[in-house]
């Protein structure tokens, strides 16, 4: 049972790291966007009462959000171990998520956050499987799985900026919530993939 946390802010390269670890170790990767984004699609009841805070950047009210973990994580996939990507971002949600299982660790992504607008903006999304490319790097139009790229409409500039600020007012303070607890490592994610792959391989329990 492998359970670990990839926090950092948005644009750090959390998902595209997630996915890898969460192959390689055949665990659950559990993103909430990516979640809610499904459920956006799905036009259900949940994804239209989020669709307007997500609109705005803003965050989905955490009884929704831990709600919605709670019920995944009880789902057979989930049986090795799991990874969160974009979960916990406030304390509230911190403080249901360890009433409910341990987590081994919390890996950290820290990238300047000058970088970061530059990171999301040039961000192409796959509408069937969440990957995420840049433009400077991959100018298709579609994905490695066949799912068509697209522009989310949260990182577009405008949201971006709000979404940072978000980031620092209410989920940051969580980096010192986990280190108290011994849970935190650290590593650059200003660095190649396959680069900030290889640090966390280091960093993760065999
Ligand atoms: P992400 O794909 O992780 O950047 O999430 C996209 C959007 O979904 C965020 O800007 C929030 O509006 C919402 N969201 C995702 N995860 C959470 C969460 N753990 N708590 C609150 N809102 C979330």
């Amino acid at each position: 049972m492998l359970r670990l946390i990839f926090f950092g802010p948005p644009g750090a390269g959390k998902g595209t790291q997630a996915e890898r670890v969460a192959k390689d170790r055949r665990i659950a990767h559990i993103s909430t966007g990516d979640m809610l984004r499904a459920e956006l699609r799905g036009a259900t009841p949940l994804g239209l009462a989020a669709k307007a805070y997500m609109d705005r950047g803003e965050l989905v009210p955490d009884d929704v959000i831990i709600g919605m973990v709670k019920e995944r994580i009880a789902k057979p996939d989930c049986q090795n171990g799991y990874l969160f990507d974009g979960f916990p971002r406030t304390v509230a949600q911190a403080d249901a998520l360890l009433a409910i299982t341990p987590i081994d660790r919390v890996i950290n992504i820290d990238v300047p956050f000058e970088r970061l607008v530059a990171r999301i903006s040039g961000r192409r999304m796959c509408d069937s499987c969440g990957a995420a490319y840049h433009v400077s790097t991959y100018d298709k139009g579609d994905c490695r799985c066949g799912g068509q790229l697209y522009h989310r409409d949260d990182d577009r500039p405008e949201t971006v900026e709000n979404r940072l600020r978000v980031y620092e007012q209410s989920t940051a303070p969580l980096v010192a919530y986990f280190a108290d607890k011994g849970l935190l490592a650290t590593v650059n994610g200003d660095a190649r993939i396959n680069e900030v792959e290889a640090e966390i391989a280091g960093i993760l329990p065999a």
